[in-house]
């Protein structure tokens, strides 16, 4: 049998791409080295993480929070186990469901490593030996894999990444991150809400470096209220570890000044790198970049014609839905049509409490390039309904372009901002300007006024709550 695509990897990327290309008449096999689908957003990473961030979440507001809202509760404990054990089952559905997708758009699965013999072969290594198959186009989706430099000594035991520590099943009394960006933040609620002490030790002088600055200073105020501590400005300069507990040896960055924490864990999250390993990209005549990522071209074709790359492994943002419409584009330009990502309005969510979302550009961002911009803030704590649920922490800001009103970015700190975001992307997506934004009517109380309300502040000062 010939294939007309071939899909290398089961992520968000590659399972959405061939779900796309099947409906578009293709005949479309989907190759994973894993016996589960889904990649690593639905076994190790967006999925299970938020799974535990919930639970964490439930836990951490009949402690701290029912009191108030006049809710008394005895001996509130974690069963730590009960909780993996309801992630694992949330995971399994989730994977479960994608291989149904599978089906139901009779969509072949290869279980095994995927790996180029030319550019129209794939050999498959799976549990019963070698087979290969022949393919027209071919969607590499593999993926990415946590970095682990060599002095982090990673240890998957006491040294370990997300994938790890998504399976402790003790509550830690002590936890080391390395890296204040999104997985050390929002691994970092989930233990610090279950009691764990989190120490976070960030490179940069500010956590969610890549965000708009007022997003991390909103952030920290709250994470450090749950009782995590911030070494900002620190690295790490060396950890070691036995089988019961690892030493950090953190150093201030511009200073001699270095001391050691003892932890339980050390969770080493400083981002993650493409994976090619074992694809055989060689012998196809296709070179990775100075980052290990495949480069493409507009339409996300390789070097090589017919051979496609999306997700993580390329260029951009890793996130499960740049990955998916990734896959969508290749499956539809294949198909013979011209589609388009405004890359630009990929949305940015960190899963923390208050959540952080963004879309556009971040004030940094629009100063480098000269860009005349206004400013509009809205705090979440002058809306009613933020004080009725009592999460008063984190605004909305709203940054349009000065002469012309075009909105251009939007950043949030707040409750369900990673919902609440959406409005503002949809409104960019039609180049709304800052005064379409605030004249749209927006239900009452609801979150969503906190956009309103930062647009009218943008348009003139106008905001009518503060
Ligand atoms: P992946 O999901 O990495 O899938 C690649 C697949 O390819 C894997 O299954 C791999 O086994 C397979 N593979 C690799 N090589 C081969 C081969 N040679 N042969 C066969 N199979 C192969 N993103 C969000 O947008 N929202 C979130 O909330 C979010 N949370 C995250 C939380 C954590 C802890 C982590 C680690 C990541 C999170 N991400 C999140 C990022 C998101 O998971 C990735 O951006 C997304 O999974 C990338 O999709 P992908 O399809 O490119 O690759
Ligand atoms: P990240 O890039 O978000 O954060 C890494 C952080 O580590 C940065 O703040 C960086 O300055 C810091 N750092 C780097 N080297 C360091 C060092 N030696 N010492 C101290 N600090 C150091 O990476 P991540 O948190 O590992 O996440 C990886 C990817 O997964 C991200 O690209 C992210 O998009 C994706 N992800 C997304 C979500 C989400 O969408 N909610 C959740 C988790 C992960």
């Amino acid at each position: 049998m010939k294939y007309d695509v071939v899909v290398i990897g089961s992520g968000p990327g590659g399972y959405v791409g061939a779900i796309r290309a099947a409906q578009l008449g293709m005949k479309v096999a989907i190759v994973e080295k894993y016996n589960t689908l889904g990649g690593t957003c639905l076994n190790v990473g967006c999925i299970p993480s938020k799974a535990l961030l919930d639970s964490s979440e439930h836990y951490h507001n009949a402690i701290e929070r029912f009191g108030e809202h006049g809710i008394e509760t005895s001996a509130v404990k974690v069963n730590m186990k009960q909780m993996i054990k309801r992630k694992n089952d949330v995971v399994d559905q989730t994977c479960k469901g994608v291989e149904f997708l599978m089906k139901k758009n009779k969509i072949d699965i290869f279980t095994g490593h995927g790996s180029f013999v030319t550019k129209n072969i794939i050999a498959i290594d799976g549990a019963d030996g070698r087979k290969e198959i022949e393919t027209d186009k071919v969607i590499i989706a593999t993926g990415s894999k946590p970095i682990t430099p060599e002095m982090f000594n990673y240890d998957k035991n006491k040294v370990i990444t997300s994938t790890e520590a998504l399976n402790i099943e003790k509550v830690p009394t002590k936890m080391v991150i390395v890296g204040g960006g999104v997985i050390g933040l929002e691994l970092g609620s989930v233990f610090a809400r279950l009691g764990t002490s989190v120490d976070v030790v960030e490179y940069m002088d500010r956590i969610l470096p890549t965000m708009d600055v007022d997003c991390g200073k909103e952030l920290i105020r709250s994470l450090k209220k749950l009782g995590m501590n911030f070494y900002l400005s620190h690295g790490v300069t060396g950890v070691k570890a036995t089988k019961t507990s690892c030493t950090v040896s953190v150093k201030k960055k511009d200073s001699e000044e270095t001391f050691d924490i003892k932890a339980d864990y050390c969770l080493v999250a400083i981002g993650r790198k493409p994976y090619t390993d074992g694809l055989n990209l060689t012998a196809i005549g296709i070179q990775t970049d100075d980052k290990g990522r495949i480069p493409v071209n507009d339409h996300l074709e390789t070097s090589v014609p017919g051979i496609y790359a999306i997700g993580d492994v390329i260029r951009g943002a890793m996130l499960a839905h740049k990955a998916e419409e990734e896959g969508i584009l290749v499956a539809e330009y294949i198909s013979g049509a011209k589609p388009h990502i405004d890359y630009n309005l990929i949305p940015g969510v960190v899963y923390t409490w208050p959540e952080v979302a963004a879309v556009g550009k971040t004030e940094d961002e629009l100063k480098a390039s000269g860009t005349p911009y206004k400013t509009g803030k809205f705090p979440f704590k002058a809306l009613g309904r933020a004080r009725a649920s009592m999460d008063t922490e984190g605004m909305v800001k709203v940054l349009a372009h000065k002469d012309t009103d075009e909105i251009l970015g939007v950043h949030m700190v707040g409750p369900r901002v990673a919902d609440v975001i959406m409005e503002a992307v949809a409104l960019m997506e039609f180049r709304a300007s800052a005064e379409d934004m605030s004249r749209i009517s927006h239900p009452h109380p609801t979150y969503t006024e906190a956009v309103k309300e930062a647009a009218l502040a943008a348009t003139g000062n106008r905001a009518l709550h503060v």
